[in-house]
């Protein structure tokens, strides 16, 4: 493991500057797709590094793409992209800490340290570029808690920004959740893939003391709602959960009238694509022939917000080796269960082979029983980790990098004649 002390030692001499810039990013969140002064901070920490650095035109995104010297014009090496999502929540910061947000937005799912570390990655590689076998892209993400700034970056030439297309992807996320550095993650579909479900009742609008002579929608939303709960049990797969949660529901303005509408919106959480078709084809059906049978019509749509997040398992395999030898096995965890929240790293994946790996950074003084979740406006995360996420990239790109480099005929033992 001698080869692998050396980024975990370096990445110790720069903790104390990326706790700085964390915390800096941490009083004042941004929230969606427009993070000026995150991306001035980004471009800030990045000034000074041996890259080739651009910014988005529709978002406030950073690229920033590292050479490595072990590659020629004509022997050009691969390409590896990390990533660090920069964006906060519109959430009221309860957690505590000296630095809290006081602006009414809040880094409640720790976007600050997958930039700093990030950032700690960039520093940590352009230290090492005389060894690197090919290029890595730094991307710098708004928007990842909606509307998404993912796909819109891919759009923008983020898989090609080297001039070659991406072979391999990482990104680390924090988690309040789980002990303080341990990484975690699973081969296959490990985040699940988020869907809108609209749905508006039409029924006939009346006055309440005579329902007979109108047709109520709010009875019928209410049954709508308890048979998408019946629907998932009866007509899904046990064995590729769906999770629907209605999680608005809108009808009427007085007690007393009934309204000509009523409307809801669900998340629709799925882990394969062959459930999304199947709830695509078989919602509508259920909830039309709800509301036909009360008299009402229903308009309803089935609105893809963002893909399943699926690791590939030889990346994963692979980043398990890297990670078991950084910091050894009791710290890299496999899961055995997929999470039910949803990621757009997904974008990136459904592209490019790679995986997508929480990292814990629980508080010691925080217990593992009842810890506030990633979201929480109580959640803090211990930023000593930042270290660990940063060397993690670094190590995860070098060894990829290494990995998927065609050797030279040189390194091959080849005498060319
Ligand atoms: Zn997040």
């Amino acid at each position: 493991m001698c080869g692998t002390v050396g980024p975990v030692d370096d990445a110790a001499l720069i903790l104390d500057d990326l706790v700085a810039l964390r915390r800096r990013l941490h009083q004042h969140p941004e929230v969606g797709l427009h993070l000026p002064q995150t991306q001035a901070a980004v471009l800030e920490a990045l000034a000074g590094l041996p890259l080739e650095i651009s910014t988005g035109a529709g978002l406030s995104s950073v690229v920033a793409v590292l050479r490595g010297d072990l590659q020629g014009p004509d022997l050009p090496g691969p390409t590896v992209l990390l990533r660090g999502d920069m964006d906060g929540l519109p959430v009221v910061e309860d957690s505590g800490e000296p630095f809290a947000s006081t602006t009414g937005t809040m880094h409640a799912c720790g976007h600050d340290l997958h930039v700093a570390g990030l950032v700690g990655a960039a520093r940590l590689l352009s230290a090492r570029k005389a060894e690197l076998a090919g290029n890595v892209v730094f991307m710098f993400q708004p928007g990842e808690e909606g509307p998404g700034g993912a796909l819109p970056m891919i759009e923008e030439g983020v898989l090609e920004a080297a001039g070659t297309p991406v072979d391999a992807a990482f990104g680390i996320h924090v988690t309040g959740l789980y002990d303080k550095g341990l990484f975690v993650s699973k081969p296959g579909p490990a985040w699940a893939g988020v869907n809108l479900l609209h749905v508006t009742v039409h029924g006939k609008g009346g006055h309440g003391s005579s329902p007979w002579m109108s047709v109520d929608p709010v009875t019928v939303a209410a049954e709508i709602v308890m048979a998408l709960q019946s629907y998932t049990t009866r007509r899904i797969n046990v064995f590729d959960p769906v999770v629907i949660t209605v999680g608005e529901l809108h009808a009427g303005t007085a007690s007393n009238v009934i309204p000509s509408t009523a409307r809801l919106t669900a998340s629709v959480r799925t882990l394969s694509s062959a459930s999304l078709k199947q709830l695509t084809l078989e919602l509508p059906r259920l909830v039309q022939g709800i509301s036909a049978a009360h008299g009402c019509t229903a308009d309803v749509d089935v609105e893809p917000e963002y893909p399943v997040t699926v690791n590939d398992a030889g990346m994963w395999d692979h980043a398990k080796t890297v990670l078991t030898g950084m910091y050894g096995p009791d710290r890299v965890h496999e899961r055995s269960e997929p999470i039910m929240g949803a990621e757009d790293f997904s974008y990136v994946l459904e592209r490019v082979p790679g995986c997508f790996i929480q990292l814990g950074a629980r508080p010691d003084d925080v217990p593992a029983e009842g810890a506030p979740s990633n979201h929480s406006a109580k959640v803090r995360f211990d930023d000593s980790v930042l270290g660990e996420q940063a060397a993690a990239l670094a190590e995860l790109a070098v060894a990829t990098l290494t990995k998927l480099a065609v050797p030279s005929p040189q390194a091959a033992g080849v005498v060319r004649e």
